[in-house]
């Protein structure tokens, strides 16, 4: 007989945990799902871009709210506004709440309970089970499990307590500003259409975005919180900036008004280890599940919520909590999304900086490098497959201003 109320705990009602409660229902193993909020993803700060691939990969249909994504636009420093078209819908842009519904509605009925408005405050991990602190409308509670996921996002709430790992540094946790904004008429055209805007008049390290949908329109700036720091201008006078002195900004938000102020964290620090620890797993922002160079995680921390809730059930079945058992997490979910984020951070720490705002002058001078740009940014295409795909142009582009500038000879 189990001393535990519950075998797994799932902490956060974010894409991570709400795909690890719809894996864990699907698998008919106890659950309850904890979340700090009334409706899932209300209090989210995100542009809300899904590309099609997550869609595809967990069987979600279209929704409603979801707003089908065909074109990106892409403005380089020194250069005119470009525009991919696709052709297709590569993606939607929803609200966070439309896609939190969403998959609640996925999660479905069954061998979970999920509770809403309750904050967990303190988690410790002893030999015979995990025990929490909850705190729910005014009243405390302890509630014990044999297992805990912990999707509670980039500052995971079981890191306060224990000792798995450090809190990821300046230089690889991303910062935002984002204004979520409202449109008196409808976007006509310009529906369907996500733009960047790479350079340091729009962030100091990473892009800016403009993400319509319907009315409403996410538009935000984003880069290294390190970056940031060191910068006189904050990070919403790099808003401001693009909202107030880009033209083409400023007719996508023609008589917008600012309905929402937010800013918030991301990780982009490429493969986080460890992961896990004797009864414990972090699933999605919490383990650094997000994009170093694109800042896309929602696809990548619902991978890692599934790949956590398969590891947690396997432990479950064979009552054994063990580090051991739960290294498989690891190395699913290394398999799964490694490489991209393996090679975004590679391709962030050598562009960071760059005069051309990030992705490199060569990297983005012709239309096919800039196709193949796009086609990253919507995760139709892995960030290896795209720098592959661009080398040839990248190293001939090279390759010739190394002729063209010759380094001195200093023989004798
Ligand atoms: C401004 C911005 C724009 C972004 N735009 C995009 C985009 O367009 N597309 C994309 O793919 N990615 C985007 N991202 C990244 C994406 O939002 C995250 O990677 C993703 O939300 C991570 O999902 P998650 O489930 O791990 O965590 P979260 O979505 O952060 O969810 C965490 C959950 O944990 C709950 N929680 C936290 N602490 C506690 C606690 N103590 N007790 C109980 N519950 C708790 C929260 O309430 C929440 O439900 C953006 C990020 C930012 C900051």
């Amino acid at each position: 007989m189990s001393n535990v109320d519950i075998p797994i705990v799932i902490i956060g009602a974010g894409p991570a945990g709400l795909t690890a409660a719809r894996v864990l229902t699907e698998l008919d193993i106890d659950y309850i799902l904890l979340s700090r909020e009334k409706v899932p993803g209300e209090n989210k700060a995100c542009a809300g871009f899904i590309p099609s691939s997550a869609l595809r990969d967990f069987d979600i249909s279209t929704f409603p709210g979801a707003h089908p994504v065909t074109t990106v636009r892409m403005k380089f420093p020194r250069q005119d506004m470009k525009t991919v078209e696709f052709g297709a819908k590569v993606g939607v842009n929803a609200s966070r709440a439309d896609l939190g519904m969403t998959m609640l509605k996925y999660v479905g009925a069954g061998s979970g309970e999920i509770r809403f408005q309750t904050e967990v405050g303190h988690v410790s991990v002893k030999k015979s089970g995990c025990e929490m602190t909850l705190h729910k409308q005014g009243q405390f509670e302890k509630l014990t499990s044999e297992i805990v996921i912990d999707a509670s996002g980039v500052n995971p709430v079981s890191l306060k307590t224990v000792q798995l790992r450090e809190r990821l540094p300046d230089h690889l946790m991303g910062y935002t500003a984002q204004y979520q904004m409202r449109r008196p008429s409808s976007m006509g055209s310009l529906n369907g259409v996500n733009d960047f805007y790479y350079g340091s008049d729009f962030s100091p390290s990473g892009y800016a975005w403009v993400f319509p949908r319907g009315h409403d329109i996410a538009v935000g700036t984003g880069g290294l919180l390190r970056s940031f720091k060191e910068e006189k201008k904050r990070m919403f006078d790099y808003l401001e900036h693009l909202v107030s002195h880009d033209d083409s900004a400023k007719a996508t938000l023609e008589n917008a008004e600012v309905v929402k102020r937010e800013s918030a964290l991301v990780p982009l620090a490429g493969v986080v280890q460890p992961s896990f620890t004797d009864r414990l797993m972090l699933a999605g922002d919490a383990a650094g599940h997000c994009c170093p160079i694109t800042g896309e995680g929602i696809h990548y921390s619902m991978i890692g919520g599934r790949k956590a809730a398969q590891t947690a059930a396997q432990a479950v079945r064979k009552r054994d909590y063990s580090a051991g058992v739960l290294s498989k997490y690891e190395k699913d979910w290394i398999k799964a999304i490694g490489s991209n984020l393996k090679w975004g951070l590679w391709l962030q720490q050598r562009m960071v900086g760059s005069s051309s705002g990030g992705l490199g002058t060569s990297l983005v001078g012709s239309d096919r490098s800039r196709k193949l740009i796009a086609e990253m940014l919507v995760g139709a295409r892995s960030v290896r497959a795209t720098l592959l795909a661009a080398a040839p142009t990248y190293m001939a582009k090279k390759l010739q201003r190394k002729l063209q500038h010759p380094a001195p000879h200093h023989g004798g």
